[in-house]
C-alpha cells in the first residue's frame, strides 16, 4: 500500500494522481513496501532465531560426555561379543 510520508497517510492505489504521487501534497516519495511490518517477505529468520534462542543450539558439555562414554560402552560389548 503507498505511503506518503509528508502526509503520514496511506493511499490507495487508486487514489493517487496518475503519475503515481500523492493526491494532497503532491510528494513523489511514496514508499510502497510495508517497512514496519513483519511480512514472508521481510521476515529474517536467521536474526530472529540469533535473538530468541541465545545459544539454544550449543550443546551442553555433559551431554557430549554423555555421548562419548556411551560410545565407548556400546564398543566395549562389541568387542566382548568377540572375547
Ligand atoms: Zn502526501
Amino acid at each position: 500500500m503507498p505511503w506518503c510520508e509528508p502526509c503520514a497517510k496511506y493511499f490507495a492505489p487508486s487514489a493517487l494522481t496518475t503519475s503515481g504521487d500523492c493526491p494532497s501534497c503532491g510528494s513523489h516519495a511514496l514508499v510502497t513496501g510495508n517497512t514496519n511490518k513483519v511480512t514472508a517477505k521481510n521476515l529474517d529468520l536467521k536474526a530472529l532465531a540469533a535473538s530468541g534462542g541465545q545459544g539454544a543450539e550449543k550443546i551442553p558439555w555433559h551431554f557430549k560426555l554423555l555421548v562419548v562414554l556411551l560410545v565407548i560402552y556400546l564398543g566395549w560389548r562389541i568387542v566382548s561379543l568377540f572375547l
